[in-house]
């Protein structure tokens, strides 16, 4: 732990840079400490007090690497922060230190147009990057439902899919991530380029191991989707359509289905409003037709709205992913809610589950490409009690198959598959080996 007097050097060192900004008023500082893990009341206990001693807004490549310097040479813990918009509390300081914001940090370095790979710095907002790749006829392949206010530094080192998972799968698939320019956290930092095999360990790694300073990304040609929905009164004739319009010859950016008890709550669709379980979809407009005769055929009720409108609080892509939670908790804020992906059949094991939790779950679901095959995946509303009922439910699914990704955790590895990655503790021993980024949510260093 670090000394009074070491953290009032560290002071009056970044203190003397132009390209930095300095925040100790306790206020922002309270606001710097917090993100999205109130959704969670497991964490909104345990992350409660937890806050930074001082917040720096670097503005160049050098402020960040005077920051990481002085932070090694006393001791410091250094925590990075794009938006703030985690669900898990990963990027607020559990031991204190320094909170480097990154927002200032939006260059967009080059894009090649024969490859569509666009370079980037970290604080660069997700909508900003769309507006840019739009000029040339491209689009982000995946995005959070966050789109307008994450940035991409967040995404990567956070956030894991949501728009476009049902086409691209996952951030972490290879491909995505085309390379990395990366800060040590040493007396004297380095700047290191990593291509996109070295880059795959910093990659959802909570910005524990590296300070991400440029990344190298794909983009997809763009394609103006339009939105149809399908309103279905029975819950296995929905996940019948839901899953044939997914296996059909067209492009769809988001497939979604949310039982009646979810759709009722939402912001209303312009025009729409039911009280049946809802299909969403972001489809090409060669598609529309096909959904529709899909739906004719299965008993559903189609609607088409037309093209997407992407800033609308209404648009499909923000009533879908952890936006339905958003707007659940919205309604009541007991609501919190779990990931996972469904064993097959699926529509079985919902059954089993709703007749033992009934209204305490609410099923939503997302088509996603998990490892080149189509799944469905789940982010169900779960009525809290206390921590040892939502375990109980935890473990009821996963013994009937489910791959649960628990919200409820801080580290990498508890909120994935549990597994210690070798690689990212080898990239942590390399790029930040006195261990100050991020402390406390890498098990794997933990456990060394
Ligand atoms: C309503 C809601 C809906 C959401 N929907 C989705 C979704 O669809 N898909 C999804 O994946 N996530 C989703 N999220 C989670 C989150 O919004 C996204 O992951 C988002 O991309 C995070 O970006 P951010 O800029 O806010 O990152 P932050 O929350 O600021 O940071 C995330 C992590 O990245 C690290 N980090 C930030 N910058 C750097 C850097 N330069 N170098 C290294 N590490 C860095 C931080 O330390 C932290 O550990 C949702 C959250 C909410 C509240």
């Amino acid at each position: 732990m670090y000394s009074f007097e070491a953290f009032q050097e560290l002071c009056n060192e970044l203190t003397l840079c132009e390209d930095l900004d300095l925040i100790t008023e306790p206020r922002e500082l309270e606001r710097f400490s917090k993100d999205f893990y109130d959704y969670s009341p497991i964490l909104k206990d345990l992350l409660k007090d937890c806050s930074p001693e001082l917040v720096v807004r670097p503005k160049s490549q050098e402020a960040i690497e005077l920051v990481a310097s002085a932070c090694w040479k006393r001791d410091v813990p250094l925590t990075l922060r794009g938006s703030g918009t985690g669900n898990y509390g990963q990027c607020v300081p559990l031991r204190g230190g320094v909170l480097m914001l990154m927002g200032a940090m939006t260059k967009i370095k080059n894009f090649d147009p024969k490859t569509g790979v666009i370079t980037v710095e970290p604080g660069c907002l997700l909508r900003d990057l769309q507006s840019y790749l739009a000029a040339y006829g491209r689009q982000l392949r995946l995005v959070p439902s966050t789109w307008r206010s994450a940035s991409i530094g967040g995404f990567v080192a956070g956030g894991s899919g949501g728009i476009g998972s049902v086409r691209w799968g996952f951030l972490r698939d290879p491909g995505h991530l085309m390379g990395l320019e990366i800060i040590t956290v040493e007396e004297s930092p380095q700047r290191l380029r990593l291509d996109a095999l070295e880059a795959e360990a910093l990659n959802h790694a909570y910005g524990t191991n590296g300070i991400i300073s440029t990344l190298s990304l794909s983009t997809a040609p763009t394609i103006p989707w339009e939105e149809v929905c399908i309103d279905c009164e029975d819950w296995e004739k929905a996940v019948a359509l839901l899953h044939a319009c997914a296996h059909a010859a067209i492009d769809l950016n988001l497939a979604s289905l949310l039982e009646k008890n979810i759709v009722k709550h939402l912001p209303a669709l312009s025009r729409l409003s039911c009280n049946k379980h809802r299909l969403l979809f972001l489809v090409a407009p060669d598609g529309i037709t096909t959904i529709q005769r899909l739906a004719d055929s299965m008993g559903g009720e189609f609607h088409c709205l037309g093209l997407e409108r992407e800033q609308s609080r209404t648009a499909f892509r923000e009533l879908t992913w952890n936006h339905t939670t958003l707007h659940m908790r919205a309604v009541n804020s007991q609501w919190t809610y779990l990931q996972m992906l469904l064993p097959q059949p699926e529509f079985v094991f919902m059954d089993t589950i709703k007749q033992r939790w009934g209204e305490d779950l609410l099923w939503h679901l997302e088509v996603v490409r998990q490892q080149g095959a189509q799944r469905l995946a789940a982010l169900p509303l779960v009525k809290w009690n206390n921590e040892d009922r939502l375990y109980e439910l935890i473990a009821h699914c996963k013994d009937l198959g489910a791959v649960l990704f628990n919200p409820h955790v801080i580290t990498v590895e508890d909120g994935g598959l549990g597994l210690v990655d070798v690689n990212q503790v080898e990239a942590k021993k390399n790029y930040d080996p006195n261990g100050l980024l991020n402390p406390g949510k890498l098990k794997g260093w933990l456990d060394v």
